[in-house]
């Protein structure tokens, strides 16, 4: 019995199913959309791959390995030039070294034949839980990832620290940054960071927000040069991680 990750799926969550097998893929699209998640089944790579090329939705792929046109691994290797999808391999049972070739190529997860549809929707709602964000995580709900252990919050005295290094921190940048470290890899919009940080927030500008998340980031950098942690979620808010910086 699998415990379920709490990844609540909907049917905007779209999966793309690549198996040939039909038994196997009626099952799976079952289960997968019992968990209201919508699936696009795939019995070839081919046909996989001009799916995805063309539909920029798919949030995860559960991929056979064993497929008529070619091997998973193939079909991977190529969704990797174009996509960081997720992807889930489904390998014959008893294959230990298709497993490690599946995640060295860059697959994230591996599930083995024959296995239980719960298994692999559990699978599933931990891989998206981890990288899509929740818009309103449930109260109480723990954060998805692990705290950023880079930064050490002193709230005695307020401060921050980055990898030992005391931040200079106005009061605002101090509260937005101690805020998003409270939930690593949620998104936090504009209102949810003024309704937390300024007093009065019905008089504040939301560009007030992004003016002190640029101050923040600056002072990031002179800690720490290769690391974006504030990334901003284009239409959505900011969220803090262990980003790496795009050139
Ligand atoms: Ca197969």
């Amino acid at each position: 019995m699998c415990s379920d990750p709490g990844f609540e799926g909907s049917t905007l969550t779209k999966l793309l199913l690549v198996e040939d097998e039909a038994a196997i893929a009626d099952t799976v699209v079952y289960a997968l959309e019992e968990s209201r998640f919508s699936v696009k089944w795939c019995q070839l790579g081919r046909e996989a791959l001009h799916y995805l090329q063309n539909s920029g939705d798919v949030a995860l792929v559960i991929l056979d390995v064993g497929l008529p046109d070619g091997s998973g691994f193939d079909v991977c290797k190529a969704i990797r030039h174009f996509s960081e999808v997720p992807i889930i391999f489904l390998t014959a049972r008893g294959e230990e070294l298709d497993r490690v070739i599946g995640l060295e190529i860059g697959g994230d997860d591996y599930v083995t034949k024959p296995f239980s549809p719960r298994e692999l929707v559990s699978r599933v709602k931990v891989i998206l839980k981890r990288v899509l964000p929740q818009s309103e995580p449930a109260p109480g709900s723990n954060t998805i990832s692990a705290p950023l252990t880079e930064f050490t919050i002193d709230e005695q005295r307020a401060c921050i620290l980055l990898q030992g290094h005391s931040l200079e921190l106005t009061r605002y940048e101090f509260l937005i940054l101690q805020l998003l470290l409270s939930q690593p890899e949620r998104v936090f919009t504009r209102d949810q960071i003024m309704n937390a940080v300024w007093v009065q927030p019905e008089t504040s500008l939301d560009r007030a927000v992004d003016s002190h998340i640029k101050s923040l980031r600056s002072k990031l950098r002179q800690v720490q040069p290769n690391r974006e942690y504030i990334k901003t979620h284009r239409g959505l808010g900011y969220s803090i991680g262990n980003y790496r910086r795009e050139s």
